[in-house]
């Protein structure tokens, strides 16, 4: 069993040396909620001024790409929205890339990011936020209408979700055998907010695989489709690149999954304990507290 080593000044100067893209994860290694984590502004700042090229990537769907360029804005970090690579633009961009039809609905079950991303590809979105205060009368024995045109389900972290939008984007699936299943990320939980982790978009995704019975194309970390969108986007090759994150299942098994440097965050929600529990069999290269270690390694 390979084990992670804790990331040291000499292995941090051969990292920073060999890398020239880090893509950092947002959640628990830039900000925690709305809070911005300690150092990391100095932090990108330091790795610009190398001349480095930084992506941020986050399993968050709630917000689109501008919409996260608030955010770094408000947290006083600049990132152009070029820089930002969020799960609901990955859903976009999986149905542009598939040559999805745009004459074709896509019925979401998640928040506005997903939506704006969808609308701002040129497909015809729909539910979602809008459809957060239905309700479904079964005493009544209703006939359920949906629309037959709707060829994709996109399905993400939905603080609203209920049974009306279960029920719709169930028959969009089970009804159009071609009916796509996406889910932009399968996190079991999130920071909703600073303190507390909250159910994630893995839960409402399995509410969906349960009445579906199938699986969903997964967009966000760590499914291969991200990573290649990436690699293609900023032509860099994977033994440049370091993924730096706070989760091994996603963050650090879609680096690994591409063959890049990666390194864990003790920032978020993995502990060392976790790191080294024998259970554990996803093994960063390096570890290390937060990102600033990095300035403090290198007296920077
Ligand atoms: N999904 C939700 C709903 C979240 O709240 C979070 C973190 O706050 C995440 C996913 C994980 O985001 P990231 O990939 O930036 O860690
Ligand atoms: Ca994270």
């Amino acid at each position: 069993m390979s084990s992670s080593q804790l990331l040291s000044r000499q292995n941090l100067i051969g990292l920073v040396d060999s890398v020239d893209t880090f893509i950092f994860d947002c959640d628990g290694v830039i900000w925690k909620g709305d809070n911005l984590i300690d150092g990391a502004s100095t932090t990108l700042d330091f790795l610009r001024s190398k001349g480095k090229n930084l992506v941020f990537v986050t399993n968050n769907s709630l917000k689109s790409r501008a919409q996260y360029a608030q955010k770094f804005q408000f947290l006083g970090i600049s990132v152009t929205p070029d820089e930002i690579f969020s799960s609901s633009f990955a859903a976009a961009m999986y149905l542009k890339l598939n040559n999805f039809p745009p004459q074709n609905k896509v019925y979401i079950i998640g928040g506005d990011g997903i939506l704006e991303e969808l609308r701002l590809a040129g497909f015809t979105a729909f539910g979602g936020p809008e459809d957060a205060n239905k309700t479904v009368d079964l005493k009544q024995n209703i006939f359920f209408e949906h629309d037959k045109s709707v060829g994709a389900v996109v399905v993400g972290i939905d603080p609203n979700i209920n049974y009306y939008k279960l029920q719709y984007g169930t028959l969009c699936v089970r009804e159009n055998p071609g009916c796509l299943f996406i889910a932009t990320n399968r996190d079991a939980v999130g920071h909703m907010t600073a303190w507390q982790e909250w159910p994630g978009a893995g839960c409402m995704v399995a509410a969906m695989c349960g009445s579906t019975e199938k699986e969903p194309i997964v967009v966000g970390k760590p499914s291969t489709f991200m990573m290649a969108f990436l690699l293609n986007k900023f032509n860099v090759s994977v033994s440049k690149m370091c993924m730096v994150g706070d989760r091994l299942d996603t963050d650090i098994l879609f680096g690994q999954n591409a063959g890049c440097k990666t390194l864990l965050v003790l920032s978020g929600c993995t502990t060392q304990s976790a790191l080294q529990d024998p259970s554990n069999n996803i093994h960063p290269d390096y570890y290390t507290n937060k990102i600033s270690d990095m300035l403090d390694l290198l007296d920077a």
